[in-house]
């Protein structure tokens, strides 16, 4: 199964995801162009901040079973088999957001989208970039992501990495010097700095 992985602890809050998935998903996916389109396109993934700056982008899981597809009334969201994602039929939808009560990741937004003539606010959610996927290209927001605080690949190939992570940090916490992967120092230097403005 593959997914988008989040690494928090590499997230500096940039939002240059937001930015891609905004892009992505707008009429003419050009930067210069999408804030003047008539139904400007919103991200589908959420960088949320709290203390410190510390921050998390907060993306659709695309569940299995997904809970909001178990609750629509009218079956406005269905599984695309081949990839996994969760997608919505925009004509569909009827507002009524109870899919947005049963995410439990409160990803879910409602937002006019082009793909309808009325100016009706719809589910817009995540819909994993499928037309990328499709052309063997990864998600837009994994792609813009350059900490790697976003990573699309296999999920057990994903955990095995921060599992082999979470042991060499254990065994340096015994007193051992080992060397494992360390972050780079271009995200620590820019962290310590936003702690460093978050506690004046
Ligand atoms: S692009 Fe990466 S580092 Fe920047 S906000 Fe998004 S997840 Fe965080
Ligand atoms: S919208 Fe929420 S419940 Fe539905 S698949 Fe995505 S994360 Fe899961």
């Amino acid at each position: 199964m593959k997914t988008v992985f989040v690494r928090q602890d590499r997230c500096v809050g940039c939002r240059h995801c937001e930015i891609a998935c905004a892009v992505e998903h707008s009429e003419s996916k050009d930067l210069f162009q999408v804030f003047t389109e008539e139904k400007p396109s919103h991200p589908r993934i959420h960088v949320e901040s709290v203390d410190n700056y510390l921050s998390f982008p907060n993306r659709c899981r695309h569940c299995d079973p997904a809970p909001c597809m178990q609750v629509c009334p009218t079956r406005a969201l269905s599984r695309d088999e081949a990839t996994g994602s969760v997608l919505v039929s925009y004509t569909r939808c009827i507002q009524c957001s109870v899919c947005a009560m049963a995410c439990p990741f409160g990803i879910i937004t409602f937002q006019q989208v082009r793909q309808l003539e009325s100016d009706r606010e719809v589910n817009a959610k995540c819909d994993n970039c499928i037309g990328r996927l499709s052309e063997n290209r990864i998600p837009a927001c994994a792609e813009a992501c350059k900490t790697g605080a976003l990573e699309f690949g296999d999920v057990n190939d994903l955990i095995k990495e921060t599992r082999a992570d979470l042991t060499m940090r254990l065994i340096r916490s015994q007193g051992s010097d080992i060397q494992g992967p360390a972050m780079p120092d271009n995200i620590r230097a820019y962290k310590a700095v936003m702690e460093t403005i978050a506690n004046l």
